[in-house]
């Protein structure tokens, strides 16, 4: 396993609600640059290895099937 790895609810490229707590089963959009086109909806207890350690973004529609939000990062 990647040292990188890490876990969404703790990733700055993970994207929720802009109400929403920050849990392991919060709902949230990958904003990652290269996973973004996959529009990727993942809890925060998902995770991978382009794990970067921050604040979630926040945006209206994140966690829609499929997310409607736009990335905000
Ligand atoms: S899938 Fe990976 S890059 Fe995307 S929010 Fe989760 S840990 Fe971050």
């Amino acid at each position: 396993m990647s040292e990188n790895w890490g876990p969404c609810k703790a990733c700055k490229w993970w994207q929720i609600e802009p109400d929403a707590s920050v849990h392991d089963h919060t709902i949230g959009y990958c904003i990652d640059e290269l996973i973004q086109p996959f529009q990727l909806r993942i809890a925060g207890n998902g995770g991978c290895n382009r794990f970067e350690a921050g604040k979630p973004a926040r945006a209206a529609g994140s966690s829609e099937c499929p997310p409607a939000a736009a990335p905000q990062r």
